[in-house]
């Protein structure tokens, strides 16, 4: 069968993000749509949040802290998201093994989906290097992550992949 992706649910024009809007996805997406491999998710969506809602940064901005119950996912308001953010996680490496896949295009800079960068819980636009809580778990258990500023490199990975797996 063809490798499968995980694609951040917004990226895939799903208007699930917290504003209520999601994204129109390009050419590279829209092939890989078209051929079957994608698998969209959005996180946030399957940890039991509603669109729109609030959103959420993670106090010092890392996913891995989170899981490890170090620190939380807020709202501006102080509400604590920790668990739902935790939740879609597990929601999104349930998908990946159920369906053996091996990488993922995530949405840059969000608290679930962030793959380099994270804002840092103050609401005041400040980013740090840092994982969203769904990128830090599946980072983790061995699945690449890519964002949408990365298409190249995830199209050649997928390369790889394939012409391994023969
Ligand atoms: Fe998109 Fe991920 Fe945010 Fe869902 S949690 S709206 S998939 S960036």
């Amino acid at each position: 069968g063809v490798e499968r992706v995980l694609v951040s649910a917004c990226l895939l024009g799903q208007r699930v993000r917290y504003d209520g809007e999601g994204f129109e996805p390009g050419d590279l997406l829209l092939r890989w749509q078209g051929e079957g491999r994608t698998l969209a998710l959005c996180p946030e969506q399957a940890g039991g949040l509603a669109v729109p809602r609030p959103p959420a940064e993670i106090e010092g901005g890392q996913g891995g802290s989170v899981l490890a119950g170090d620190t939380r996912v807020i709202t501006r308001s102080g509400a604590d998201l920790s668990d739902a953010f935790i939740r879609g996680a597990e929601a999104a490496l349930a998908l990946c093994r159920r369906e053996g896949v091996r990488m993922a295009v995530l949405k840059a800079r969000s608290p679930s989906c962030g793959n380099r960068e994270s804002y840092d819980g103050s609401f005041t636009g400040v980013r740090v290097s840092g994982q969203g809580v769904t990128a830090a778990l599946l980072m983790r258990e061995g699945v690449r992550v890519f964002n949408e500023q990365e298409l190249e490199d995830a199209e050649r990975y997928l390369q790889g992949l394939e012409s391994l797996s023969g």
